[in-house]
């Protein structure tokens, strides 16, 4: 049985989603059709996510900086593919000032032409590079099917940009920040990924080459949870970006660009909750843990209170965010379901009895399993089940995405396995485009990644045309 007022998984996943999402209070959809509130609860979410992913960028030697919203159109304008790519996307304005603009603005879908114009600026030798930037903003792209998290008009992210001297550098640049984000993903949100190559048709228009991160949610579907691009040097020589190299001659930069988006709650949410609402991997937590004290008389309600604001203090003291629930108006059953909903990790419970036998009770919200512990162990205990949480929900992820993995050999198998199974197929692909146009026309499903190395690497017939292929890919639907 689940929560009230949310929809069984079984029954109907994208409602399970949506009610998540409304019963725990995440988000909220704006006046504006395809908009997004981001509600304290999510927010408090993404800046768990901001807080360690902003550490990694900088760890690996990128600065933070600020690029304005809006950018000239003729910018957008000067770089063709770039434009193909984004053109249905844009929000221009076109008055402003009580007047008609002389040149229409574009609110920024992405920030490579505005950055890329800047650097020309900044960069005048090789000595300025390799340069390293990041920003954490807001983009709009127009949305006509919107859902809450995964697509929206507007969306919160952050994008790196960096200039190089060489191809070769540009291109460790970019396979190290996909790294950063494999490890990110995996050992903060507890998803496994699946890191390669985009294909020619799924890169981003403006890039040499895109790879991608891409996790496997609870209904099979994969999502694309981060993205790098080698850019090449096209929006170098389209917004003139040259150093002067050591014996003085002129060259143009080569760039790359990368990001992650707040569509990272929404894969947050489908890999781990469940039918009582929220899980929330320890590491990305806003609270570890909830002491809920439990009492009848107001005697006990006295001696509880003590006890379990002691524990607070006691825990907060070890470094771990946790609250204390003294609110009177509802009773233990109500907030244990309440803080389940909210996805807390662990639950401490604390009643007369425990406070005679000195102990307390933590309970995980993932199995709900529950240990009694002496109170002065409460908080090596709490350190240890986060810890163990952590990995659990890792490797429950990784089973779940192994066993919703399977090779497919002939196309018929293919069709099939898209329409009733759902989940990655690993089947062999010639390379050429057609078939892979033919398998999105009928059957909706893409190839999420071209597999790094060796991996899937073998002889084989492509599943669609039977012409021979050196590899499978993996294929899935996508959100
Ligand atoms: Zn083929």
């Amino acid at each position: 049985m689940g929560a009230e007022g949310i929809t069984p998984r079984i029954v109907d996943f994208s409602r399970w989603y949506q009610d998540v999402i409304q019963r725990a209070e995440l988000a909220d959809h704006s006046p504006v059709r395809g908009c997004m509130v981001i509600r304290p609860n999510g927010y408090a979410i993404w800046e768990k996510i901001q807080q360690a992913l902003d550490g990694m960028i900088k760890e690996t030697g990128h600065r933070n900086a600020y690029f304005p919203l809006f950018i000239p159109e003729s910018f957008i304008r000067r770089e063709a593919e770039h434009i193909e790519g984004f053109a249905p996307e844009l929000a221009v304005v076109t008055h402003a000032g009580g007047e008609k603009l002389e040149e229409p603005l574009v609110v920024r879908p992405t920030s490579e032409t505005i950055i890329y114009s800047m650097f020309a600026k900044w960069v005048q030798s090789y000595r300025d590079l390799p340069l390293l930037i990041n920003q954490w903003a807001n983009v709009v792209r127009w949305e006509l099917r919107p859902r809450l998290f995964l697509r929206t008009t507007e969306f919160l992210w952050q994008e790196g940009h960096t200039a190089h001297t060489t191809e070769e550098e540009a291109e460790e640049e970019t396979r190290k920040m996909l790294g950063v984000y494999k490890t990110f993903v995996e050992e903060y949100m507890a998803l496994p990924v699946f890191a390669g190559r985009k294909t020619e048709a799924e890169k981003f228009a403006g890039a040499k080459h895109t790879y991608s991160i891409e996790a496997m949610m609870q209904d099979g579907k994969a999502l694309q949870a981060g993205t790098s691009h080698n850019l090449g040097q096209n929006f170098a020589r389209t917004f003139q970006l040259q150093y002067q190299t050591a014996d003085n001659k002129m060259e143009f930069c080569w760039n790359t660009s990368w990001g992650v988006s707040t569509r990272l709650v929404g894969a947050l949410i489908m890999g781990h909750s469940d039918d009582n609402g929220l899980v929330i991997p320890p590491r990305l937590a806003p609270h570890a843990a909830v002491i809920v004290p439990i009492w009848k008389s107001a005697e006990e309600q006295t001696a509880v209170r003590e006890y379990a604001l002691a524990l607070e203090r006691d825990l907060r003291g070890r470094g771990f965010s946790v609250i204390c629930d003294l609110r009177e108006q509802f009773t233990p059953g109500w907030k244990y379901a309440e803080w389940e909903l909210l996805g807390v990790p662990v639950r401490i419970e604390a009643g007369p009895r425990d406070l005679s036998k000195n102990q307390v009770v933590l309970v995980r919200r993932d199995n709900r399993a529950k240990q009694f512990v002496p109170r002065e162990g409460a908080g090596d205990l709490l350190g240890q089940t986060l810890q163990i949480m952590q990995q659990d929900l890792f490797d429950k992820a990784l089973a779940f995405r192994d066993s919703k993995t399977q090779p497919v050999e002939d196309y018929r198998a293919f069709r099939s396995y898209m329409d009733e199974d759902l989940g990655f197929a690993t089947a062999h692909w010639c390379g050429e485009a057609a078939c892979e146009a033919k398998v999105k026309e009928e059957t909706k499903a893409t190839i999420r990644t071209v597999p790094d190395g060796d991996t899937l690497r073998e002889e084989g017939r492509c599943v669609v045309c039977g012409a021979p292929s050196a590899r499978r890919v993996i294929w899935a639907k996508a959100y």
